[in-house]
């Protein structure tokens, strides 16, 4: 798991002063640490009888698909206002400045389907809490959410609590 952490860069200044941004870019162009990282969330998993792989914008497409292919399962996205085609049902959730929205299909999810939701980084957990309001809002049943990689300075895994939480690489 070191290799994993160490390859993941430290980008300060980034998207604003003060932030230290975890760019897992540098890890998924390393096809050893991709490959890697998706076998040990898809062994996680393979048991846990998963409908779907949720992927989070944008990239949580990018784990959330490779993982959906690992477990043989489908992929369903959550996705910035207007992006979607189709009807949709919209989040809407306050950042430290403001607020944001998320979207998904309204049929994107069959009421008791299990869901893993898939993204890169945990920091405060706002995102991801606001993509577990709308999976269970349609009747959908989190199993869990996957990350790359945790903030835990940020603690949002106590904001995501009772659901799940787990991250190959802790920071
Ligand atoms: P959150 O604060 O958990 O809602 O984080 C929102 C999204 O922003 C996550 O999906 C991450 O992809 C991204 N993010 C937030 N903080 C960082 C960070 N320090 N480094 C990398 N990505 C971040």
């Amino acid at each position: 798991m070191e290799g994993l952490k160490n390859i993941i860069r430290d980008v300060p200044d980034f998207p604003k002063k003060g932030i230290l941004f975890k760019d897992i870019t540098t890890l998924l162009a390393d096809a050893k640490s991709f490959q890697t990282a998706v076998d040990l969330l898809g062994h996680r998993y393979i048991d846990q009888n998963i409908d779907l792989v949720l992927g989070v914008e944008a990239r949580g497409f990018i784990v959330g698909s490779a993982l959906a292919y690992k477990l043989g399962k489908g992929v369903i996205l959550v996705r910035k206002p207007g992006k979607l085609p189709h009807k949709t049902k919209k989040k809407t959730y306050k950042l430290e400045y403001g607020e944001d929205s998320l979207e998904i299909h309204l049929d994107a999810i069959k009421p008791g389907a299990r869901i893993l939701i898939a993204d890169d980084v945990l920091a405060t957990g706002g995102t991801v809490s606001a993509v577990i309001d709308l999976v269970e809002g349609l009747g959908g049943h989190v199993v869990e959410c996957a990350f790359l990689a945790e903030l835990e300075f940020l603690e949002g895994r106590k904001k995501v609590a009772p659901h799940g939480v787990f991250s190959l690489v802790k920071f």
